[in-house]
């Protein structure tokens, strides 16, 4: 399949501040595609050069098949690009405010009605057409945001972290939203800090840090060339889990431990004996699967959450 998106040694700097050093992935099309890293890592420097609203210094872009730097106007007719802020005339209502969004991208008359209808009930506020946007959720504001973009019907779509601080029943909306449009045949490229985010949604993923793409790849090779597996125990409350020799302590993990290790199946054999001799109370004793966290931990020496 075609790619929809090509990046080579992508650099950018903010005066002297280096944002992107080497950042190079591409997205196949109809694929959508994962960017996860910390605060302060790239993301949306990359995806505003992508959209073509900000200049780099080195290496090459192609979006759909075109080079950025020569046919920049015409990408830009292409995709949608759904910033981090959202930018809605509060004062207006969602009627309104797609109506002057989708002019802005050239889509006018009946065409626009009709097309507004459909992002509407695409982001699940068809009956709030007629609402002031102040009215609105954060949540809301977002998927108006992310209608705004779609008005258009690019076939590439940049999300700027589209989930963070909305309720749960709008991320839902912009997950089955993210689904429909990929069924449709459209690319998305997503950004998040939220691992499961990009277990649930993407095919692949490349994760970012200071500016430097540190792993790439569908999401199972990421997990199986960098992740750790683990075996998790939860116990009775107030009971402690038994210490293994030869193995590292274990984590404290939502209501119970997690232990990684290399040989989960010893390490899930050593406990089930432990625990018995002990008379322990096992709730749950189980091999967990490498997950993101543990990927980002091994890479970087920090967890997602905390960096
Ligand atoms: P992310 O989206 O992953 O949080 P950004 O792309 O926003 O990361 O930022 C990457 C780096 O560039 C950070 O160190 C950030 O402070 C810096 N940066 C971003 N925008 C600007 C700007 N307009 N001026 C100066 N530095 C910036």
């Amino acid at each position: 399949m075609k790619p929809a998106i090509e990046i080579h040694g992508l650099g950018k700097s903010y005066g002297s501040k280096m944002a992107l050093k080497d950042i190079s992935f591409t997205v196949r099309e109809g694929s959508c595609f994962g960017l996860l890293g910390p605060n302060g890592a790239g993301k949306s420097t990359t995806m505003k050069i992508l959209a073509g609203l900000l200049e780099f210094d080195a290496g090459g872009v192609k979006v759909l098949g075109e080079d950025i730097r020569r046919s920049g106007d015409r990408i830009k007719a292409k995709l949608g690009y759904v910033p981090q802020s959202i930018t809605l005339y509060e004062k207006l209502n969602s009627l309104d405010n797609l109506t002057y969004f989708g002019e802005m991208y050239g889509v006018r008359g009946g065409e626009l009605k009709k097309r507004i209808r459909e992002v509407l009930e695409q982001v699940g506020l068809a009956d709030r057409a007629k609402d002031p946007i102040a009215s609105f959720s954060g949540g809301m504001k977002r998927r108006i945001n992310i209608a705004a973009a779609l008005l258009h019907k690019p076939k590439l779509i940049i999300m700027d972290e589209p989930t963070v601080g909305i309720d749960p029943q709008s991320r839902n909306h912009i997950f089955e939203m993210i689904r429909s449009l990929k069924r449709e045949g459209v690319t998305v490229l997503y950004s998040t800090h939220y691992m499961e985010e990009v277990e649930a949604l993407c095919d692949r993923l490349a994760i970012i840090d200071h500016g430097s793409v540190i792993a790439q790849g569908e999401l199972n090779e990421v997990l199986d060339r960098f992740g750790s597996q683990a075996v998790y125990l939860e116990l009775a409350e107030g009971e402690r889990p038994p210490a293994l020799p030869g193995f590292d302590e274990p984590a404290a993990q939502g209501r119970g431990w997690l232990l990684e290790t290399a040989a989960p199946l010893d390490a899930l054999a050593c406990w089930a004996s432990a625990c018995k001799e002990r008379s322990l109370n096992v709730k749950r004793l189980e091999v967990v699967r490498p997950s993101l966290e543990t990927v980002f931990l091994a890479l970087t020496g920090t967890t997602l959450r905390d960096s």
